[in-house]
């Protein structure tokens, strides 16, 4: 075969590939997408991924199903993803654990910088600092007097290393100087049930989860991890505002898919999240849960990449000080 026939055969055929390619990417989604969450159904991060789930699904015609994958603080699910086909029906759900895992496990079995593509920032939820409803504490001073007489016989619900739960009591226990006993779950909402049947003493969750409870007064609540108060709990002071400096905890949660998903997918995608965070459905219910979407910068690839970077430098001194290693 002459030269210029090889030639001619190779262009075909990568033009043949590149159609093939441009097709399926064309029709995507051709089927229903998963939605990877990494903690329990019910909890924090669930109630959000499910509520852009049902926007993005009518925006790309295809249901987006959210699939639970539990375990190790979110990095049974993190690891999962990274190694799933990079073929536009596998999307990744996470928060700050997303950053602060790099701290906490010695071998961490995927580079959350390298082994993702990034899509988006979704939203940013404040964290609530809670006790079982029969806790003898009635406001924050006496909560702190309490923990710290009592630290030896007191446990702390939380979702495991990876989870800001866990971040959100280690920095707790840090500003006390208490060491409690930390009992992990598998997500928040089984901790929630545990802290509401009275199993667990206290738990640091967000307002996706604890909202309602704090509203129904079934549990105590001592006040909101973030700078300033916030608008869905106008009445709650923050911890910083009652002796704990600096004390600030808010969790934002950013959307991934495995490296290699084809860029217009990666796209379709960003524009779909985007439309979610402007449904009035999603704002109406995002904000009666005490969480704020992501600022417009944040709503890009770069936008999530560059804070995933900041954050793992953020967090990476706090945590080593911190001393809650796993292998
Ligand atoms: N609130 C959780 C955490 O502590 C996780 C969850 O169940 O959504 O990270």
């Amino acid at each position: 075969m002459g030269i210029s026939r090889k030639l001619f055969i190779g262009a075909a055929g990568a033009a043949c590939l590149w159609a093939l390619g441009a097709q399926a990417q064309g029709a995507w989604p051709a089927k229903s997408i998963s939605l990877v969450v990494p903690f329990a159904a019910g909890g924090p991060t669930d109630v959000v991924a499910r509520t852009l789930a049902a926007s993005m699904s009518k925006t790309l015609g295809q249901t987006i199903v959210v699939e639970n994958k539990l375990g190790a603080g979110g990095t049974v699910a993190a690891a999962f993803v990274a190694r799933a086909a990079p073929d536009g029906y596998t999307f990744f759900i996470n928060h700050n654990g997303m950053a602060t895992s790099t701290a906490l496990y010695r071998k961490l079995p995927y580079n959350p910088l390298t082994d993702f593509e990034f899509i988006s920032q979704a939203v940013d939820v404040p964290m609530t600092l809670l006790a079982r409803k029969d806790f003898p504490a009635n406001n924050f001073a006496e909560f702190a007097a309490y923990v710290k007489a009592n630290q030896a016989k007191m446990n702390l619900g939380n979702a495991g290393l990876g989870a800001v739960s866990q971040l959100c009591g280690m920095m707790l226990e840090r500003a006390l100087d208490v060491k409690l006993t930390a009992v992990p779950f598998s997500g928040t909402a089984p901790a929630m049930n545990a802290l509401l049947g009275g199993q667990i003493d206290i738990m640091c969750d967000q307002t996706t989860q604890t909202i309602p409870q704090i509203k129904a007064g079934s549990v105590k609540f001592y006040g909101v991890t973030t700078k300033n108060r916030i608008k869905a709990l106008p009445d709650a002071p923050t911890l910083a505002e009652q002796g704990l400096k600096d004390f600030e905890v808010l969790v934002w949660h950013g959307i991934y898919a495995p490296k290699g998903t084809p860029k217009p997918i990666l796209e379709k995608m960003n524009a779909a999240v985007r439309a979610a965070l402007k449904d009035p459905d999603v704002t109406r219910r995002m904000a009666d849960l005490g969480a704020e979407i992501a600022a417009d910068s944040k709503q890009s690839p770069e936008g999530l990449q560059t804070w995933l970077k900041a954050e793992i430098d953020r967090w990476g001194p706090v945590i080593k000080a911190g001393g809650a290693f796993a292998d």
